[in-house]
């Protein structure tokens, strides 16, 4: 800082380097962050990406500059596929191929002049690095430049993955395939979660889940500080574990971001509007909003079961049927003609039975679909974004965990927070589905779900308020940024 004339503290402008995962549910919370640092702090903004899922600079204000890493590197390789993707793979393989890319970029970055008037501007304070990352963080370690970490998952799967060296040391993990009711074993000291909350995903190998996790764990003990999407009113217990000591340096539960930042959609996608015309028609708490996210993906006899399931309810609802959704199918997120994907995709005889009452599209706007007065229940696949949006907007939720932290974020919103329930077995079916969203929309239990979801709102709201905890987080975010 330095005193201009009236005595006024001046800080000096400082520029805050930002490494995101290039995927939906990554970006989208860091790019809220730095638009909260930038709106609220002043600071400079670098965000490095990878070149595919590449942020779109034309959306964000002066004072952010974009370095794609890794041109060469074949994106094929780096992006999960298949019904059940190896994501921790992915992950590790983005370490790799990006980190020497990445090391050229930051050299470049750090030796920019320091001159306000210029595209180099402020001097880099910090890289703020997805905990996926551990191998750009080393990278910065090694340039000398301090890290915070960003996790964009809930605070409570912090604390489960923190707990998972122990669990494979009990020889409890990997799970041995034999007894599957070992599966419900309650996991102590980790209520409510079970064994089976902990298995990432049924193909993901436990060598892989295992560096994947100690990388993850090391990020967030390497740092100068590990940042949280998440509020102290819905995580209190969890943050106060992790603040304790657990992690041992300063965190910041910043949450939520997509209510602190005025940077709230980075869609990858090109979201449907004309979806909100059609719900300004439907009555208050009727709609039943289901999507996916950006990563899940189901089989043709799923798609099948759950159309006919959305059918048989008999209930309004807004269906995302991203293209990339269904295994196996030759269309992709990026086909041009979607209304004839889409055709293609659901099954005869369903438009005549759902019309009227049904949509389905590609992508929507999802913080103002979950704010719309007409949604009345989520079916999600419970990606912590989603759960925090929906918690945020009072809505609650059917959920289909299929991999990573989705089966934790589950066991919370129903044993926890009780705004929803999961939609359990191992098949999906048609039957289920529908009185699956019969009891959310329909029934007092659902009705009380939506009650302690909107009080929940309520305590977001005042956490985002100006003397609120998150908002003071941030505050105190800044000063640490401020003070590298
Ligand atoms: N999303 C969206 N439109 C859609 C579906 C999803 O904007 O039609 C956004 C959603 O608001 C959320 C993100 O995509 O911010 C998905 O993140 P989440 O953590 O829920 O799931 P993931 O895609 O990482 O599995």
């Amino acid at each position: 800082s330095r005193t201009g004339s009236g005595g006024v503290v001046r800080r000096r402008r400082r520029r805050v380097l930002m490494f995101p995962l290039p995927f939906q549910g990554h970006l989208n919370p860091m790019l809220q962050l730095a638009g909260a640092l930038h709106a609220r702090g002043g600071l400079d903004i670098t965000v490095f990406h990878a070149t595919f899922n590449a942020p779109d600079p034309a959306r964000h204000p002066p004072g952010y500059r974009f370095v794609p890493v890794g041109d060469g590197v074949p994106s094929a390789d780096l992006v999960p596929s298949g019904v059940d993707a190896d994501i921790p793979g992915a992950l590790l393989r983005i370490n790799r191929r990006l980190r020497e890319p990445f090391r050229d970029c930051l050299r470049q970055a750090l030796a920019l002049p320091e001159d306000d008037g210029d595209e180099g501007g402020a001097p880099p304070a910090c890289l703020v690095v997805d905990s996926n990352l551990r191998g750009m963080q080393l990278v910065a370690e090694e340039l000398g430049v301090p890290t915070l970490v960003l996790r964009t998952g809930a605070a409570a799967c912090l604390v489960a993955y923190l707990a998972f060296p122990a669990l494979c040391d009990k020889g409890l993990l990997p799970p041995t395939s034999k007894d599957k009711s070992q599966l419900d074993i309650p996991l102590d000291g980790l209520t409510p979660l079970r064994l089976r909350d902990m298995v990432f995903s049924p193909t993901t190998t436990h060598a892989n889940m295992t560096e994947c996790l100690k990388c993850l764990v090391d990020a967030t003990r390497s740092c100068s500080g590990v940042i949280f999407n998440t509020f102290r009113d819905l995580e209190d217990s969890d943050l106060q574990r992790i603040a304790n000591g657990v992690v041992g340096v300063p965190i910041y539960p910043v949450g939520p971001l997509h209510k602190i930042s005025p940077c709230t959609e980075d869609s990858l996608l090109a979201p449907d509007r004309a979806c909100l015309e059609w719900l300004d028609k439907q009555e208050a708490d009727s709609v039943l909003y289901v999507s996916f996210g950006s990563l899940a993906r189901v089989d043709g006899k799923e798609l099948l079961e759950i159309a006919w399931g959305l059918a048989d309810s008999k209930m309004p609802f807004l269906w995302v049927l991203r293209h990339g959704l269904l295994v196996n199918s030759s269309s992709s997120d990026d086909d041009d003609d979607q209304d004839k994907v889409r055709r293609l995709l659901l099954p005869g005889g369903f438009e005549e039975a759902t019309r009227g009452r049904g949509v389905v599209v590609p992508w929507v706007p999802q913080q103002e679909v979950l704010r719309h007065r007409a949604v009345g229940g989520f079916w999600t696949h419970s990606g912590w974004n989603s759960t925090l949006e929906s918690v945020c907007e009072g809505v609650p939720m059917m959920c289909r965990p299929q991999f990573a932290d989705q089966m934790i974020n589950t066991r919370y919103v129903q044993e926890v927070w009780r705004v929803g329930f999961e939609l359990d077995g191992d098949q999906l079916e048609r039957r289920k589905i529908a009185g699956a969203v019969t009891k959310l929309l329909c029934t007092e239990e659902g009705r009380r779900m939506r009650q302690r979801a909107r009080d929940l709102r309520d305590k977001a709201i005042e956490c985002v308020q100006e003397e609120g905890a998150s908002k003071s987080a941030i505050q105190l975010l800044i000063d640490r940024i401020a003070s590298f």
